[in-house]
């Protein structure tokens, strides 16, 4: 029988407790660290540790991170293994063991307490790194044609434009061992799977790029954990794991509908809904708000994107909350704060659905009116400039408005739209750019911010961010 999510999790935790790694528990989706707008790794919480702004109470620890990744929204439901919600499963050294204990204990889980047929794992290296791939090849036994060098996109982890960072070497997975060493080709991924980053972390980047060594080498490591349960569930892909598949069977069973005889469209739906209401789940759990800016923007889109969602797969009505409580249901044993947080959770998530159904109506009224009036013009196209408006101010996805203009024997300017679209990235971007990310800009409120808050300590800090 395979092994569920939650012992997954739970084996990974103990096998590091057992070489000596205090398990701390998730921090929040919010981070205290200044740069980025949520928390979308498990080393964020220890980023002053690795800065050495902060003393660590331990040398080792192991979490199981929440962690939101905006910018693999667009891979939602399309790939096999992005989400936006994920966790990450992580040991941690503070200046003690380095990269020949990360690799071997990295191995060893992944064979030993997982069971991966080592003839079945390829592993990367930074291109640069001499040392890691003698150990890999030297002290573990890995044949040269599965140990890869790869540039630094892939293999020189970085949490953003500045701060701790490092070369990595990463474990894949590869479902099709037999077609041989020759051509292995990571990028593939119909063949292969990344699940385990293991970063040696030892330089700190500045604004210009420059890298400087951090008083200490560190080990900061990321096992997806849907990543690792879709490998030993042998399921297709992360959705059809026992962490998220009871959230599509809901939204399927709303809809009236059956997701493994659903073609490719409804499927990328019911996946979009799985994801993203265990990402609300959890931003309201660690107290984030709907509004217009920073992460309460981020849960507003996420919802609307359900709603919708759940209109293209044919349901009408109000469904958000009965999703929702799946998500609850299926997360309450590892994190007890989103059950705590059930009335809050699901009181934000109806006031939001029912408000973007009321915009939604809206819309469709106006596109009611567009429609009459480029049929009076005797014109057969709607605007890409009123596809946009459609889009950005009533939530009409492009599909959904060519969808209605079809009925009335129109077209959509498609082209327009897009160039409406581009334009509003690079406001976004603009706007963006403005937000200091310099070295100092993020020190300095980094400082403000510890100063503020009276710092009391790791696990305290790290008790008081789970607390609502
Ligand atoms: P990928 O190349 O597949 O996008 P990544 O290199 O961006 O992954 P890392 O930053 O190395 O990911 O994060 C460490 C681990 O976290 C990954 O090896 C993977 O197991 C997991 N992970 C990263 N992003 C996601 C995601 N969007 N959804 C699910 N798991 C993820
Ligand atoms: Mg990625
Ligand atoms: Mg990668
Ligand atoms: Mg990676």
């Amino acid at each position: 029988q395979h092994l569920s999510g939650n012992e997954i999790r739970t084996r990974f935790l103990n096998f590091y407790a057992q070489r000596g790694h205090q398990i701390l528990p998730s921090a929040s989706l919010v981070p205290e660290d200044p740069t980025v707008l949520l928390t979308i790794a498990g080393m964020l919480p220890f980023k002053p540790i690795f800065l050495g702004q902060r003393t660590p109470e331990f040398k080792r620890a192991t979490t199981s991170q929440k962690c939101i990744r905006t910018n693999d929204i667009e891979n939602v439901g399309r790939t096999k293994r992005h989400q936006t919600f994920f966790e990450m499963l992580g040991n941690f050294s503070f200046g003690d063991y380095f990269k020949e204990q990360a690799i071997a204990w990295g191995w060893e889980i992944s064979t030993e307490v997982f069971g991966l047929p080592k003839e079945q794992l390829v592993v990367s290296v930074f291109e640069e790194d001499d040392e890691a791939y003698a150990i890999w090849r030297d002290q573990i036994g890995v044949k040269e044609a599965r140990i890869k060098r790869m540039g630094a996109d892939d293999n020189f982890w970085v949490s953003g434009p500045t701060g701790p960072c490092g070369p990595c070497s990463e474990i894949y997975y590869d479902f099709h061992p037999e077609l041989g060493d020759d051509n292995i080709d990571l990028e593939d991924d119909t063949r292969f799977i990344e699940f385990y980053n293991l970063v040696f972390m030892q330089y700190n980047r500045d604004a210009s790029g420059n890298l400087t060594p951090l008083q200490n080498k560190n080990i900061d490591t990321g096992m997806g954990l849907e990543r690792i349960t879709q490998i030993l569930q042998k399921v297709p892909n992360n959705y059809e794991t026992d962490l998220i598949f009871p959230i599509i069977a809901t939204a399927a069973k709303i809809a009236e509908i059956d997701y493994h005889s659903s073609d490719e469209n409804t499927k990328v739906s019911l996946k979009v809904i799985g994801d993203h209401v265990r990402s609300v789940v959890h931003m309201i759990a660690d107290e984030i708000r709907a509004s217009n800016v920073g992460r309460g923007y981020v849960l507003r889109r996420l919802i609307r994107r359900v709603v919708r969602h759940g209109r293209l797969i044919g349901i009408t009505g109000e469904f958000i909350t009965q999703v929702a409580e799946s998500a609850i249901a299926l997360s309450e044993s590892a994190y007890p704060n989103v059950r705590r947080r059930e009335a809050a959770i699901k009181a934000e998530l109806a006031r939001e659905e029912a408000n973007f159904l009321k915009t939604l109506d809206r819309g469709e009224k106006l596109l009611e009116e567009i429609i009459q009036q480029v049929k009076k013009q005797g014109h057969s196209i709607i605007s890409g400039d009123s596809a946009f408006t459609l889009y950005d101010t009533y939530g009409f996805p492009l599909e959904l408005t060519q969808e209605i203009a079809e009925e009335h024997h129109l077209t959509v300017d498609e082209a327009g739209f897009n160039a409406e679209m581009q334009k509003q990235v690079e406001r976004a971007k603009a706007a963006h750019e403005t937000i200091d990310l310099t070295v100092q800009g993020s020190l300095d409120k980094l400082a403000e911010h510890i100063h503020a808050t009276e710092f009391i300590g790791y696990t305290q800090a790290a008790a008081t961010a789970k607390v609502e």
